[in-house]
């Protein structure tokens, strides 16, 4: 059973790489039976804010990823914090260090002029024998964690395999301010302890992280969960994926007319795989979701696949839900006598909701003017002739145009009675019923409109 959780510090959107690591913190918890969490590490108040908290929450209420329980605001933890702070004081494992700002910037500028890495030289970690500088009046003190000094700092990471970072690569970190505020490192690893968390399934930048939160979780005698670190997405040429390549907030592709699960699904794939599946329903992400699996390489956006995945998603949804989904582009088909056919039609060829939308209104709508390109490619000396012929023609036969296969019926025989090609039929009727030559088979546009309506445009365009 693993208990696992999102923690997302709300200074900006939710972008993809946050979805995809909740979405694999979410099928492990879920699969297993265990617990999703939601943790907000609203500590920076300077960077927080509170709309960018909002759109985090609701871009999950989009996905649908629901986690388990209240949210935890770290913001509102600080007295909890503070018990642990203390205990690390009280059993030697932590430290009040009086070190000045200028005494420890002249020693990071010592460090740097010797091409060493900046740390903390241990003047006030107590040691048996030591003799600790006397206390200035004039500094308040930060609290410092002791980090072993010698040896190694090894973990299992699932995805990384075996970790090994040198104790050197630690120092004893401060984990209070000296405004009595703990840090980063400090609260994450607490909290992670008190609620549980079994797995951290957590982007790769955090892996310098780990080591840090390790100490905490020893200096306090926790159990260290296990860490899987997820390499990042990329953009096709191998770089830090741009607003431009895909990395946008989550509640953009919900704007550009993608599925929620178009989008679960595209990236469950960017980072882990099964064979060479692409399509995971929720079900089959649950049963075959393994974060022993996630790649170990990093992955590569594809906007391509993510538009071929919505497609294949807006195929495969019901009617009803689509409905629901053009509610959202101000589009609403719920009383529409021919929302089926509508629907039916134009979802095969949208790849977005925005194109579905359009493709319907492509059709419903009066046109407001005709494709100047198509008027001069397919209007010619005799189509105005045909097309009233044709309108004729479908006048008798009016009642009987409520289908496909009775237009076809109709339309083929006049088409070879007139010895005519059939863009040269269904080119100016596209024009005259829907302003473009784009709109999808004529057929299934009249079946649609039915006589009145078929009429009434073509008359408009014949005027
Ligand atoms: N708050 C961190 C972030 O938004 C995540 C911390 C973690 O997963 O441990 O990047």
């Amino acid at each position: 059973m693993a208990i696992t959780r999102f923690a997302p510090s709300p200074t900006g959107y939710l972008h993809i790489g946050g979805l995809r690591t909740s979405l694999y913190n979410y099928l492990w918890a879920r699969k297993t039976n265990g617990e999703f969490r939601l943790r907000i590490e609203d500590t920076d108040t300077a960077r927080n804010n509170e709309e960018a908290m909002k759109a985090i929450i609701s871009a999950f209420e989009w996905v649908g990823l629901n986690y388990d329980g209240e949210v935890f605001y770290q913001s509102k933890r600080t007295d909890i914090y503070k018990v642990y702070i203390d205990k690390l004081l009280e059993n030697g494992n932590a430290y009040k260090c009086y070190m000045s700002r200028d005494e420890l910037d002249s020693l990071r500028a010592s460090q740097e002029a010797a091409k060493q890495n900046p740390r903390y030289d241990g003047t006030w970690r107590p040691e048996a024998g030591k003799i600790l500088p006397k206390i200035p009046a004039d500094v308040e003190p930060v609290i410092r964690i002791k980090a072993p000094t010698s040896g190694t700092i090894e973990f299992e990471d699932g995805v990384k395999g075996s970790m090994k970072f040198d104790a050197n690569q630690v120092d004893d970190f401060v984990i209070a301010r000296s405004n009595g505020m703990p840090t980063y490192n400090f609260v994450v690893a607490i909290d992670d302890a008190l609620m549980n968390m079994t797995d951290v399934i957590r982007g790769d930048d955090h892996l310098s992280n780990t080591p840090k939160q390790i100490v905490v979780y020893n200096a306090l005698g926790f159990k260290v969960p296990k860490f899987y670190h997820v390499p990042m997405i990329n953009n096709p040429s191998g770089k830090k994926l741009s607003k431009r390549d895909g990395a946008m907030d989550v509640m953009d592709y919900k704007n550009l007319g993608y599925l929620p699960e178009a989008l679960l699904n595209f990236l469950v794939r960017l980072g882990w795989s099964n064979g060479d599946q692409e399509i995971f329903s929720m079900d089959e992400m649950l049963e075959l979701f393994d974060p022993s699996n996630i790649n170990k390489s990093s992955s590569s956006y594809n906007g391509e696949k993510l538009l071929w995945l919505n497609s294949e998603y807006i195929k495969a949804v019901s009617n009803d839900r689509l409905i629901e989904e053009l509610k959202f582009f101000d589009l609403d088909l719920s009383h529409h006598p021919k929302k089926t056919e509508l629907l039916d039609l134009s979802k095969q060829r949208a790849q977005t909701v925005v194109e579905l939308k359009k493709s319907i209104t492509d059709i419903l709508d009066i046109p407001t003017y005709y494709e100047e390109n198509g008027v001069k490619k397919f209007v010619k000396e005799d189509t105005k002739d045909f097309l009233e012929k044709y309108l004729e023609l479908l006048e008798k036969n009016k009642e009987d145009l409520y289908n496909i296969e009775n237009v076809e019926a109709i339309t083929k025989p006049f088409i070879h009675e007139f010895g005519l090609k059939f863009p040269q039929l269904f080119q100016p009727i596209r024009i005259a019923l829907t302003g473009g030559t784009q709109a999808p088979s004529v057929y299934d546009i009249i079946a649609i409109l039915g006589f009145n309506e078929v009429s009434s445009r073509l008359k408009e365009a014949l005027k």
